[in-house]
């Protein structure tokens, strides 16, 4: 695995995203999936613990502060024995696990199984903290925030995690929009400000008394909380992954904890069509990365602290899971870094063995560190230490981002042709056999041959 010689980032907060049944770093399971959320962990228990082993690993030798695992404790992987071993061997890196935390819904602290600090077991046995629908009917995946027993239950919860684990934080999810209508929260409403979107309010509803019940915690460990939206100050309409908030500032950036990280989701927020790569080649801040409606210039989060979440690329968005992202990745750490925002997340599911994901990766750790530099930095300060030489980083990402444009000479196919076949002649098991990887694809995508399966191994 990549070591690189890093300085203290730019942005130092920043983590990789993941489920646990779609993290697939060790590939020759029989359970491995590669689409969908909050699927049943259908891999063997052991192969949980080194996949994020080898994640961890990833982090610790680029310079990423940590991992965020939705799934962590499950009883179809290993209970608690097997999360004990993600969160030490992590611990003993320098690596920070958080496990998703779902509060009124996504499972609570135990993700799945049958354990007390599993949400829906607590429901089951709770009737006073069930969830009601819009139609009055019980949400058995569910729980009721005005419930004293659930409030009870939360922040022991959320406690138990920390004495029991060797974790950094957790990311405090509380199951998208949905919101409780009893009687209870309805009444809940005439205590918040008029006009405020509801599912904010019910996410204060439950990440205050969480974050509470953590307090002495705030400044040793990361406590980021979702809000599902970007900060995009106007109206819109209900759906995953949109700029907008909805109102021109949310009542809970006011009502909760403002030492704590607030994770805005950015993957409506930056450019819908990322620049092409060439836009970046010579100059890390070009005036067309600001050009943007979802992104104005100067428009900053109104939370204190904040970090930002892309879900691109992965399996949710339009351009599939298995592709580069390196355009998404420098705009997203430049936005972020101008706005004061503290860290960027991305998806850390897809092994390193697939080059566009290695390429993510590295292009990761480059500009959480230097956000403002350009693609040719980042071949000769990054790919450089990959590769052979900063030289050779340079000439890599110069075709590479001439292949992204589509804008790629007949001197750049044969330049990287000639690169893949000359490494060809020499590579050998752990001799240049990274560095014929990443030219062998990029000779192959640069020359037209993109089907995955040929110029990729997964
Ligand atoms: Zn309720």
């Amino acid at each position: 695995m990549w070591q690189l010689s890093r300085p203290k980032p730019a942005l130092p907060n920043s983590y990789f995203w993941t489920w646990d049944h779609s993290t697939n770093w060790m590939l020759d399971d029989p359970g491995m999936l590669n689409n969908g959320c909050a699927n049943q962990y259908l891999k063997r228990p052991d192969t949980y613990v080194e996949d994020y082993r080898r994640l961890t690993d990833l982090c610790a030798g680029l310079g990423i502060r940590g991992i965020f695992i939705w799934g962590f404790i499950r009883d179809s992987h290993g209970g608690i024995e097997n999360s004990k071993k993600v969160a030490s061997y992590a611990a003993s890196k320098g690596v920070r696990i958080l496990p998703g935390f779902g509060t009124t819904c996504y499972g609570g602290a135990y993700y799945e199984g049958d354990h007390p600090y599993n949400l829906e077991t607590f429901v089951k046995n709770h009737p006073d903290a069930r969830m009601l629908n819009e139609d009055g009917n019980i949400e058995p995946r569910g729980a009721c925030a005005s419930s004293p027993e659930y409030q009870d239950w939360l922040g022991k919860s959320i406690r138990w995690l920390f004495d029991e684990f060797e974790i950094g934080g957790v990311n405090i999810e509380n199951g998208d929009f949905w919101v409780c209508h009893d009687r209870r929260c309805n009444k809940h409403k005439e205590t918040w400000r008029e006009g405020d979107p509801e599912f904010f309010r019910y996410q204060a509803m439950s990440y205050g008394p969480a974050l509470e019940a953590v307090k002495d915690l705030h400044a040793t460990k990361d406590f980021p909380w979702a809000t599902y939206t970007g900060f995009l100050p106007t109206k819109g309409t209900h759906d995953n992954c949109i700029p907008y908030m909805q109102c021109e500032r949310p009542a809970l950036v006011d009502v909760l904890p403002e030492d704590v990280l607030c994770q805005w989701t950015i993957t409506g927020m930056v450019l819908q069509q990322s620049l092409p790569l060439t836009a970046y080649l010579d100059d890390g801040a070009p005036d067309a990365a600001f050009d943007n409606p979802n992104w104005p210039r100067d428009l900053k989060p109104p939370t204190k602290r904040s970090i930002g979440f892309a879900h691109r690329p992965s399996q949710w968005s339009a351009q599939g899971r298995y592709v580069d992202g390196v355009s998404l990745i420098k705009e997203a750490c430049l936005r972020s870094h101008r706005a004061g925002i503290e860290g960027v997340v991305i998806h850390g599911e897809v092994t390193s063995r697939n080059i566009p994901w290695a390429l993510n990766y590295l292009a990761f750790s480059h500009f959480i560190h230097w956000p403002e530099d350009t693609i040719r930095d980042f071949g000769r300060k990054t790919l450089g230490q990959v590769l052979h030489s900063e030289d050779e980083g340079e000439r890599f990402v110069e075709i590479f981002a001439h292949f992204d444009a589509k804008s790629l000479t007949d001197a750049h196919k044969d330049e990287a042709r000639k690169m893949a076949d000359e490494l060809w002649q020499r590579v050998s098991a752990g001799h240049d056999l990274d560095r014929w990887r990443f030219w062998h694809w990029l000779s192959n995508v640069a020359n037209g041959r993109t089907e995955p399966q040929t110029i990729s191994e997964f």
